[in-house]
């Protein structure tokens, strides 16, 4: 593909960025105060022999020489100082004396800058990131020195210290990868994975030696043509409520196996020519059993696939992400898994329900209704008794057991309870009742998305002025919230 190229003038640069190398080599500054420390100070960020050339020099270059280690010549400038250098930086300060050191510079072909003086520079130097061997630099061409310097602040920001240790990282496998992995497609996914996986991850979080074993394993099943799976949380159903790695990944996958949970939308973000599997578990539908799951996903990676697993929300929350784990570790398939959203955050986001406030609630116990259908007490009833926000799943069908055990247990009747159906969706409805309300949710045939039902006295401090009452007409007396 051709390069893209700037179509005005003003669009195309004055200067061309390109890193000089120094390791070694002799950089002369000419200059005895203060803006030949700053200079010094810059090329202590390199291997470069600094020498400072300066009759007498101020304390603070006295100082930035000796942190640097560089050398301070203590004569008057001569054009022979030059001899050999790789760059000259002159810093004295009055145009005259610059301008003799950039002549000199000029016959001895050696590129030279002079502090402050644009027109004499040869090259400019930039608002420098340090990640050695990463190296950013930032240049406004002079038009906004103070711009270039937030930009670079932001840089500093984005990179975290251990970027340097991933790119030697990557050196050292540089060569293994080269051979072991001769298809370029192969070898830019394993990069790919490498920059963005656990291999990162773990270095980042200072832990080099189980990045390096990370590494090796990531090569090791790139070399043996075996795939790899991800379990992805899709979040709860918004577009713009995916996590940008999962985002990247749904790039990345050649197949993608999806819940029924997981909007159409979400699954669309996939490669076009992903292949997409549906499977199932959407209540009272036709689902694919897990052991199937389990068993499709082995086969894909097996066959070299790499395979998103999308499921609603939090992959590990509900998700039966446990089995799927198992059955990979079992098979010897490498898998990742990425957290998303879940329905539990997302409902009490829309219904601005704090689910930890201070003196009111603080602990958050996500449980399934499912529990409360059995003949005992779910364990989960005691933690609600004790002032926990309950935030059931898979709750509808079994909303009035779970209202029923509650109140057995001992929760008040007029505990405030919040349903949040299809949240972060674009169908999305709030109810708002007492726990003795709760039970109708059941028998309300309007309400066919998944709901989240959230139980506890933090509940009322949330903005449900909006929302329409759980019950249709109430039953029994409804306590206000
Ligand atoms: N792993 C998912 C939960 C899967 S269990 C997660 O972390 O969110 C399925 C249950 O999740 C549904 O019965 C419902 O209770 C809840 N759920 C999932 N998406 C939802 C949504 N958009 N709105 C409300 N509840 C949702």
């Amino acid at each position: 593909m051709p390069a893209r190229v700037p179509a005005s003038r003003s669009a195309r640069l004055d200067v061309f960025p390109a890193f000089h190398k120094v390791a070694g080599r002799r950089v002369v500054v000419v200059g005895g105060g203060g803006e030949a420390a700053a200079k010094v100070r810059l090329l202590a960020e390199t291997n470069a022999v600094v020498e400072v050339v300066a009759p007498h020099i101020d304390a603070e270059l006295a100082a930035a020489v000796e942190a640097a280690g560089a050398v301070h010549v203590a004569e008057a400038f001569r054009p022979a100082h030059l001899t050999g250098a790789a760059l000259v930086f002159s810093a004295r300060e009055d145009e005259a004396l610059d301008r003799a050191v950039v002549d000199a510079a000029r016959i001895f072909g050696v590129p030279a800058n002079a502090v402050d003086k644009p027109d004499l520079c040869d090259f400019y130097t930039g608002a420098l990131v340090n990640r050695a061997p990463i190296a950013v630099a930032v240049t406004s061409t002079g038009a906004g020195p103070v711009l270039a310097r937030h930009i670079r602040a932001r840089i500093e920001a984005l990179l975290p210290r251990s970027t340097g240790d991933l790119a030697r990282l990557a050196e050292s496998f540089r060569d293994a990868a080269a051979r072991l992995l001769p298809d370029a497609a192969a070898r830019r996914r394993f990069w790919a994975r490498f920059f963005s996986g656990p291999v990162a991850d773990t270095l980042h979080a200072g832990r080099a030696d189980l990045a390096r074993a990370e590494a090796q394993r990531l090569l090791n099943s790139a070399v043996d043509g075996t795939g790899f799976v991800w379990l992805v949380g899709a979040g709860p159903g918004a577009e713009d409520l995916l996590t940008l790695r999962a985002q990247r990944l749904l790039q990345e996958a050649d197949v993608i196996v999806h819940d029924a949970l997981v909007p159409q939308a979400v699954v669309a973000m996939g490669r076009r020519d992903a292949r997409r599997i549906a499977v199932g578990k959407r209540k009272g539908a036709h689902s694919v059993a897990q052991a199937d799951i389990d068993a499709l996903l082995v086969a894909l990676a097996r066959d070299g696939h790499r395979v998103v697993r999308l499921k609603a929300g939090d992959p590990l929350v509900f998700g039966r992400a446990g089995e799927e784990m198992a059955a990979l570790r079992k098979a010897g398939i490498c898998f990742e898994v990425v957290p998303g959203v879940t329905a539990a955050l997302a409902a009490a986001a829309s219904a601005g329900i704090p689910l930890t406030l201070r003196g009111v609630a603080s602990t958050l116990v996500f449980a399934t209704g499912h529990d409360a259908d059995g003949a005992t007490l779910p364990g989960w009833a005691g933690l609600a008794l004790a002032g926990a926000t309950v935030a059931v799943y898979m709750g509808r069908t079994v909303a009035g057991a779970v209202s029923r055990r509650l109140v057995e247990a001992g929760l008040a009747a007029s505990t405030p309870v919040a349903v949040v159906e299809n949240a972060a969706r674009p169908d999305e409805r709030l109810f708002v009742g007492t726990l003795d309300a709760l039970a109708a949710l059941a028998d309300r045939p309007d309400v066919t998305g998944p709901v989240l039902i959230v139980v506890g006295d933090a509940v009322a401090h949330a903005s449900l002025q909006g929302a329409a009452p759980i019950a249709v007409r109430p039953i029994r007396q409804s306590v206000a919230a």
